[in-house]
């Protein structure tokens, strides 16, 4: 096992992985922009390195300057948490070259999945269903043409580069498909600098459902249920649930199947994730995450599994030690992220927190990196604190983290916990009656 590990990240998931180091007895290694020399990461990791100035490029995207940090620290192993280099196959390739260990899967499993045209490619040819569309690439307009004519409008014209939500354009007509073709290709060129796209059939009413596996390095790959992420504003997840309100028992056991065969065929190594639009009681698959995901804590909750301690095994060529038969799902858990955002506008509001009192109590986990005193700075994402509810059944979830929303104080900045209250307390929402447009539509009624 690793002495050391340094976290290539910040907030609240560099805390939660070093929890993770803490209780493995595995000492951490903090970096830190200059904006963040009083961040809670830093001040609770074992030794700290201060890698460059405020901005994401300069700082927590500058490889070399983590690479010397862990250098001179001597870490043995670096955990990338999600965002930032976590999914850059480049930064995998070069810290394993440095003969340090990357805690996630090959550079070549990031770069196949990293465009979504070789990562449909594989799963198809790997026996995981698709949402109807084109083989790959586009090379013209004409071919668009035919491909959506056998599909059936509304189509989606998607970016190959993709990512965010950013070069996706549907179609509802024929007459309409040239200006979606030309307008996706041209954000696609100014957004990824690659304008290569493919067409999907457009799904009217689909809930995005996301399967979490996890392989060793010996071919063992279990999957650990699903979580219903459909609750999205501008293809940002906002609240998410494990298990899906919509699927039965049999329906998870049946696509865990097909998802953890294909992982075992790819030779895949640590956790992954595999989005899927699921409508009409079919999965189509749309895109693989080869990295910890935001919302990681609602399946360790049901599953009662530390998905961090495990990413750390398997790096350090261990054993998964149990098998699919062993993982059980107990309960339902709900995530709310809580952004630093006006609850109307969602415009971002950085500053300081005057007051910081998180939830707790019987089933409530905060995963935050605030305190009273921290001023939010403004170059990084928005969220502040993720609250996660565990309870026996969904009414209950739902009652608890009613309970945790009004437990929670944050003074000083903006949040969204005013829009959470109000989701939670809908007839449908409360029903599981939702899919991916619901929130939009729910937000767009409140304004
Ligand atoms: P990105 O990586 O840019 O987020 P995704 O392929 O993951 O792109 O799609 C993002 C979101 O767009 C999905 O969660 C879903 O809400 C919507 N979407 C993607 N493909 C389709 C489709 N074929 N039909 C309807 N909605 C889609």
């Amino acid at each position: 096992m690793f002495s050391k590990i340094l976290i290539a990240n910040r907030g609240e998931i560099a805390l939660r992985i070093q929890r993770a180091c803490r209780e493995m007895g595995i000492k951490t290694v903090a970096v830190h922009s200059t904006a963040d020399a009083d961040a809670m990461h830093v001040r609770l990791a074992d030794e700290a390195v201060c890698i460059g100035p405020p901005t994401a490029r300069d700082s927590y995207l500058n490889v070399a300057a983590i690479l010397s940090a862990a250098t001179i620290t001597g870490a043995e192993a670096i955990h990338p948490g999600y965002g930032f280099l976590s999914e850059n196959a480049e930064f995998a390739e070069t810290v394993e070259e440095h003969g340090i260990a990357f805690i996630g899967p090959t550079a070549q499993h990031i770069r196949t999945m990293g465009d979504k045209i070789s990562a449909k490619t594989t799963m198809a040819a790997l026996g995981v269903p698709l949402v109807p569309g084109s083989d790959g690439g586009l090379p013209d307009i004409a071919t668009a043409r035919a491909v959506a004519a056998r599909v059936g409008y509304p189509v989606l014209i998607k970016a190959a580069a993709g990512g965010g939500g950013r070069g996706m354009k549907v179609a509802e007509s024929e007459e309409a498909l040239e200006e979606a073709w030309n307008v996706a290709r041209t954000e696609a060129r100014a957004a990824f600098g690659n304008d290569e796209v493919y067409l999907e059939k457009y799904l009217d009413k689909p809930r995005h459902i996301e399967l979490q596996v996890l392989a060793d390095t010996h071919g063992h790959v279990v999957h650990f249920g699903e979580r219903d992420c459909s609750l999205q504003r501008r293809h940002q997840k906002l609240l998410e649930e494990a298990g899906s309100p919509a699927l039965t028992a049999e329906e998870r056991n049946v696509i865990g199947r097909t998802v953890t065969d294909a992982l075992k065929k790819m030779g895949y190594r640590g956790v992954g994730t595999l989005e899927f639009l699921y409508q009409d009681k079919q999965f189509c698959f749309i895109e693989m995450n080869t990295r910890l995901q935001v919302e990681h804590p609602v399946t360790e909750l049901v599953c009662d599994v530390d998905l961090v301690r495990e990413q750390i095994r398997i790096a350090a060529g261990e054993k998964l030690g149990y098998k699919q038969s062993d993982i059980t799902f107990r309960g339902h858990a709900i995530e709310c992220r809580i952004n630093a955002e006006d609850p109307k506008t969602f415009t971002p509001d950085p500053g300081l927190i005057k007051v910081f009192h998180p939830p707790g109590g019987l089933g409530v986990r905060t995963d935050s990196a605030l305190y009273s005193g921290y001023r939010v700075p403004p170059y990084y994402d928005s969220m502040i604190a993720k609250l996660i509810v565990h309870a026996p059944d969904r009414d209950a979830a739902i009652a608890r983290m009613q309970r945790a929303l009004d437990e929670c104080v944050v003074e000083g900045v903006k949040t969204v916990i005013p829009l959470h209250r109000k989701i939670l307390a809908d007839p449908e929402f409360r029903k599981g009656d939702y899919t991916i447009h619901w929130l939009e539509e729910f937000v767009a009624r409140q304004a």
